[in-house]
């Protein structure tokens, strides 16, 4: 039997396939899942229609997540057409170009909200929702994180902060949602050429300097995330939540 035979996940954050949402969605069809995803705008839909129509996707709905009649719909259109949930993927993240480039102390009150509300307190608008959907059903939340949470990153600047509040809400929702059996954990990845990442500037030393000092001499592939993310959301996993399970060929350990 095929190790997530039989649930079904809700992705939301696929832009296109290179996203990492892809990568553990790959992951997840093969290990037979049955998925739903959400696209943020018309201009995505083009791309992430095809690829979820290819894996046999039913559901395919938009989602800003910045829109609470939005994320409502999509958890309203999933408890009718499947009655529950088993699995949520949240890889989302956003702020303002200025805001990876210029110094931090920089930052601007509405780059500083913006950030926080689509890479942070979306999850905690997602997991709300979710949770009713999951009970009994051992239900499992993963989310995207990024060491610029615990690190000083340069050009990371206020995605770091918003990171920090992300993981920090992980540790609170499995605190909050552990005694329905919900668990929530966190990937932190290590640097992916992704759209989002083509935000940031100078991504390409933060590739250079990965494969240079990390303890496995190299980068990593989504690929890499995606079978994390299913031991994180598959049986394999079921005592873990609250973690934040670094992907990254152990860069996260060095000092020096
Ligand atoms: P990506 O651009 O493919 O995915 C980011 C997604 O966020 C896109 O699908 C985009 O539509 C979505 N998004 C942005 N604003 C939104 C909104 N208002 N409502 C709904 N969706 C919105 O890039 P990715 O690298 O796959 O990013 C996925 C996650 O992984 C992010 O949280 C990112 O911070 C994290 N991450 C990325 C890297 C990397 O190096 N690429 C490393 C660690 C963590």
């Amino acid at each position: 039997m095929k190790l997530l035979e039989g649930k079904r996940a809700a992705i939301f954050g696929v832009a296109n396939d290179r996203s990492i949402a892809w990568a553990i969605s790959e992951a997840f069809h093969a290990e037979g899942a049955e998925l739903a995803f959400t696209y943020a705008g018309e201009i995505l839909e083009k791309r992430v229609r095809p690829l979820a129509e290819g894996i046999g996707s039913k559901i395919i709905l938009p989602c800003d997540v910045t829109k609470d009649e939005e994320v409502e719909k999509v958890f309203a259109t999933l408890k009718q057409e499947w009655g529950g949930l088993d699995i949520l993927v949240h890889a989302i993240a956003f702020a303002n170009k200025e805001d990876l480039s210029n110094p931090y102390a920089q930052t601007s009150r509405a780059g500083f909200h913006l950030a926080m509300d689509v890479s942070a307190y979306s999850l905690v608008a997602l997991a709300q929702r979710a949770a009713p959907l999951m009970e009994e059903r051992n239900g499992s939340i993963v989310t995207l994180t990024y060491m610029g949470s615990e690190k000083v990153i340069p050009n990371y600047n206020v995605m770091g902060v918003a990171k920090a509040a992300l993981e920090a809400s992980v540790r609170y929702l499995a605190h909050d949602l552990g005694p329905k059996g919900i668990r929530v954990n966190a990937i932190s990845a290590g640097p992916l050429r992704t759209l989002a990442a083509a935000g940031i500037s100078d991504f390409k030393s933060m590739l250079h300097h990965v494969a240079e000092r990390a303890p496995l001499k190299r980068n990593i592939g989504a690929e890499e995330v995606g079978k994390t993310a299913l031991y994180l959301c598959s049986d394999w996993g079921s005592a873990v939540t609250g973690e934040v399970v670094h992907v990254d060929a152990g860069y996260n350990i060095m000092g020096m």
